[in-house]
């Protein structure tokens, strides 16, 4: 059950818990990153060719502080902001990599800068290793090949209010065959930069958009899963990230996602829950019609809307969209253009789309589509955060949970916390 979430049809909505347990935890095996220190010392005792080569171009050099390098790395975008249900300010961006070189670079290291130098934040060995993905399906490849790229999550947990107005890097890397670098003059094994600005808009506060006791977020920000990791390419001129911040949301009993097999969608808690307005909008896109799948059967779909199955989209204001996917046909009780107050029942919680187990999505986004938009950063008002669960270790009929007991205002629920919300 749950298959890895590899295929690009997976892209937008997928979640269930039962394959964000079992997708993300593929990572890392730790050894690929950590165990090949970068050399990055100067060749000062290499052999009389290598010496012969870098002289041809000690002219430039000598006037200049460009250097070829092995790898390429550029911001895929600048950084949000987001308030953490830990008490730490989360800012989050991604890294694409081009390796430019003639056999496989591996990423040793990832030092996150301020621009006085000072170290907030590094990534490194299994961290790395995971963090480190294939564009799109999102596989932890360690080792980039010749000419591909890949994407590198970066999660900065910062003290409240803390974030400077850009960061830059050090990266270091390593090569099979140092000697072979000097060729093209790579001497040192490390890039300084790229400066990446941070967005600190204060994030949106909403409202939750279920109510009750025990949910869970199955897929959401800040390490890498599903949603904190899908990226697609947009116009051709950048790469988007429509679902950052969203939220696969199941609700859990005990240590349980369902009843019995979870082979029926009435089986599973969460299944029919209230799906609630989370400020006053505007109502944009309803699409209904979309046939519930049974949990655990993937759907094959035909065409794009069929991702996220029954779909409500708000306007919140403007540039700020609130999208609901997966919704039970026929539940949705608004249409577009209605106004709606915050905690208006819009629809029930269901299983449509491509969606391989009763859940919600729930993003916001700053246009009202869900594959161009970006993924906005957001707090919920008011939880109680009762547990988290070891998303590496659970299962939908075992879940592993450590609990917890906080009450939290205006943060954003971290990937694995298990949530209490207040009936309005
Ligand atoms: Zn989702």
């Amino acid at each position: 059950m749950g298959k890895g979430l590899s295929s690009p049809v997976a892209l937008l909505a997928a979640v269930l818990v039962l394959s964000v347990v079992a997708c993300t935890a593929s990572g890392p095996t730790g050894t690929a990153a950590t165990g090949t220190a970068p050399t990055s010392t100067a060749p000062t005792s290499t052999a009389a060719t290598s010496t012969a080569a870098t002289s041809k171009t000690t002219s430039t050099n000598s006037t200049s502080t460009e250097q070829p390098s092995a790898i390429l790395v550029q911001p895929i975008h600048d950084a949000q902001v987001v308030p953490g249900d830990d008490g730490k300010d989360h800012v989050e961006y991604e890294l694409m990599v081009v390796n430019v070189y003639f056999e496989p670079v591996t990423l040793t290291s990832v030092t996150v800068l301020d621009s006085a130098g000072q170290e907030l934040g590094r990534i490194d060995g299994a961290t790395l290793a995971a963090a480190t993905q294939a564009l799109l399906t999102r596989t932890p490849t360690p080792a980039i090949d010749p000419s591909a790229a890949v994407a590198v999550d970066v999660d900065l947990a910062l003290e409240p209010g803390t974030a400077p107005e850009r960061v830059t890097h050090r990266i270091d890397y390593s090569v099979p065959d140092p000697k072979r670098a000097l060729i093209i003059d790579i001497g040192d094994t490390v890039v300084n930069g790229p400066e990446v600005a941070i967005d600190r808009r204060a994030p949106i506060v909403i409202a939750p958009p279920l109510a009750g006791d025990g949910w869970v977020v199955s897929s959401g920000c800040c390490s890498p899963n599903v949603h904190r990791d899908t990226r697609l390419a947009i116009n051709g001129d950048r790469i988007g990230t429509p679902e950052t911040f969203a939220i696969d949301w199941v609700r859990v009993k005990n240590d349980r996602i369902y009843d019995g097999d979870g082979s029926q969608n009435e089986q599973h808690y969460a299944f029919g829950a209230d799906i609630l307005a989370v400020a006053d909008a505007t109502v944009v896109i309803v699409q209904d019609g979309e046939p519930e799948q049974l949990p655990d059967v993937r759907l094959v779909p035909e065409k794009s809307t069929e991702l996220s199955g029954n779909l409500v989209i708000l306007e919140l204001e403007p540039g700020v969209f609130a999208a609901y996917a997966h919704l039970q046909p026929g539940s949705i009780t608004v249409k577009v253009g209605d106004k709606v107050k915050v905690g208006q029942h819009l629809a029930n919680l269901g299983n449509s789309g491509n969606s391989s187990g009763p859940h919600l999505h729930f993003g916001l986004l700053d246009q009202a589509n869900m594959f161009t938009g970006r993924s906005l950063p957001y707090v919920l008002q008011q939880f109680t955060l009762v547990g988290a669960v070891n998303v590496d270790t659970s299962t939908g009929d075992h879940m592993v949970i450590t609990p917890e007991s906080r009450d939290v205002t205006r943060a954003y629920p971290l990937y694995g916390g298990i949530l209490n919300i207040p009936e309005s």
